[in-house]
């Protein structure tokens, strides 16, 4: 067998357990679930981030049903001091950075960089303080510490890589410091421009504009981020303001998106970028001891029933303690939990009390909710406020989680009965907790978008509803998916569960045979080295490269 190649792989989060608060939501779960299977699989890679200090912030509810968030310092167990400390210059300022090292994972460790060291200025201690906690100025510097002292850790250690990859464009200064490396050694930009592609691969994600970071020039080059590359050289990469995005489009070999329908939707949001990377689609998957019931996996008829009311038991046992309120365990229960974030229409099963209003006052369904809205997303905030509030109103068949993290996103992915999804498509991504469900046997009930498109059965291992419809306009887009949702779960859902046990069970086994190879991580990873990280042999590179400036000609 070819030796495979030597990666490293960047994040600004996390998503290894749910006691270490590294991680914010689906990017952390997605790299965390990466560097296991890259563990599992003993492949070579080590993961590169940033040791958070009060890691991301707790979001609980108050009193009066509102979300608000608080921060804690973190305490820290089974961290390694690697004594490798780097420097980073940011305003001016030399940052030095501590490197600790997770033991947890031998042939796929993770390194993370702090700055909370005495020797710095105040401020700058602050820079590695809370995940996402700031933007502008504070941004830049934490993406500065991950990408400039990720490579320069990795330079101290000694660790030789093939491949940089860069997960999200957080990462992107990583390449800076690749470019300043080869100029210093003589390189002009545009070569080393030409060689640095060859070391980096880039997964973009979400297809929300604004979630695509971009920083003004001035503000970059203020900070230091440009890493002695000229303002020209900059737009060359990123354009103006400068869009990280664009930058890693530009700066790798290749891209991925995260499920295939957002490989297309990513082609078309970038298609106006010109020397670019082709974007290929490589869709997420779960790493299953993390996520799974092993033993339910293999198990058919009464025994899979009987496990998944185990489970069941559980989930409602969990929600006893955590709010006080006691579901039933002969009756439907449905279960949601995302970030709130106004595309995913978290609240939308409430739209029309007329026709949900008895369903939950009379038991026919119960749900559980849980997620976080950003600590600056008002929006968000009002949509976790209204969840808050239904829980009141319907006490014995709505219930809402407070402060959603690892822990409540395995309970609930194993016990619901059903796994409800709404995105207006095709704004997810790709959505991995729907992946944990149908493994779990918890049926998938979801908008056409994300992973569900890839091997939604309808009827036999799932259900879909809106039939991919898409629209401009918003309000003929959600009138359109909650006539279909409230029909998908009153004609079909609702029955099957009351009156046809075997075949609900039916379409457990066929939601977890279905989904258990293509979603567990191992096919994941396989194809990450076959398509990313493996380097297409010379001819095929060429090859690659002519094809792709004909193409460009033709335009
Ligand atoms: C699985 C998981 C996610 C990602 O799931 P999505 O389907 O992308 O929302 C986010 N947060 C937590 C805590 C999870 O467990």
């Amino acid at each position: 067998m070819e030796k495979l190649p030597q990666v490293a792989y960047f994040c600004m989060e996390y998503g290894l357990h749910h006691s270490f608060k590294q991680y914010a939501g689906g990017l952390g779960i997605l790299a965390g679930d990466h560097l296991k299977g890259a563990h599992d699989e003993k492949l070579p890679l080590v993961g590169l981030g940033i040791l958070w200090k009060q890691g991301y912030g707790d979001q609980r509810i108050d009193d009066h049903g509102n979300p608000y968030d608080s921060y804690e310092i973190q305490q820290y167990e089974n961290l390694e001091d690697t004594g490798v400390r780097v420097s980073v210059k940011i305003r001016q300022r030399q940052v030095k950075c501590k490197l600790w090292k997770t033991e947890a994972y031998g042939n796929a460790p993770l390194y993370l960089l702090d700055t909370d060291l005495e020797e710095n200025d105040g401020a700058d201690r602050w820079i590695t303080g809370q995940l996402y906690g700031w933007f502008g100025e504070e941004r830049i510097a934490q993406e500065m510490v991950l990408g400039i002292g990720g490579i320069r850790a990795l330079r101290a250690l000694g660790l030789e890589c093939d491949v940089y990859h860069f997960n999200e464009g957080h990462a992107l200064f990583a390449g800076f410091e690749l470019l300043r490396e080869k100029i210093y050694q003589g390189l002009s930009f545009h070569e080393a421009w030409q060689e640095t592609r060859r070391e980096v691969v880039f997964t973009t994600h979400t297809p929300i504009v604004q979630g695509n970071e971009s920083h003004p020039l001035d503000r970059l080059i203020y900070m230091g981020a440009n890493n002695g590359l000229t303002l020209e050289q900059m737009v060359e990469l990123g354009g103006a303001p400068f869009n990280m995005t664009v930058g890693a489009l530009r700066l790798a070999r290749r891209a991925n998106a995260v499920a295939q329908l957002h490989g297309e939707t990513a082609n078309a949001m970038w298609a106006h970028v010109d020397n670019r990377c082709e974007i290929l689609a490589i869709t997420n998957a779960i790493h299953l001891p993390t996520w799974v019931d092993m033993p339910l996996m293999d198990l058919k008829g009464k025994e899979l029933w009987d496990r998944h009311q185990k489970n069941k038991q559980d989930l409602i046992g969990f929600i006893k303690k955590r709010t006080g309120q006691e579901l039933k365990a002969d009756r439907l229960l449905i279960g949601f939990s995302r970030r709130a974030a106004p595309y995913k229409r978290s609240d939308f099963i409430f739209s029309d009390p007329k026709v949900v209003g008895p369903l939950f006052k009379e038991g026919k369904i119960q749900i559980v909710f849980s997620g976080k809205a950003h600590p600056l997303d008002d929006t968000g905030k009002t949509i976790v406020a209204n969840l808050v509030e239904m829980s009141k109103k319907y006490p014995d068949s709505v219930v809402f989680l407070e402060n959603y993290d690892m822990e409540i996103g395995a309970a609930l992915t194993r016990g619901a009965d059903v796994w409800l999804n709404n995105p207006r498509r095709p704004k997810e991504a790709s959505g991995t907790s729907g992946m944990k469900a149908a493994i779990n046997g918890v049926l998938n009930l979801s908008t056409l978008d994300g992973w569900w498109p890839e091997i939604c059965d309808h009827d036999k291992n799932g259900w879909q509803f809106g039939d991919g419809f898409v629209s401009e306009d918003e309000e003929i887009h959600d009138s359109h998916d909650l006539k279909d949702l409230y029909k998908v779960l009153q004609d079909k859902v609702i029955p099957l569960y009351y009156s046809n046990q075997d075949g609900w069970i039916k379409m457990m086994q066929n939601s977890i045979s279905d989904c258990r190879d293509q979603f567990a991580v191992k096919r994941m990873l396989n194809e990450y080295y076959q398509k990313l990280y493996i380097l297409p042999d010379a001819k095929t590179a060429k090859k690659e490269s002519k094809s792709k400036t004909k193409s460009s000609k033709k335009k």
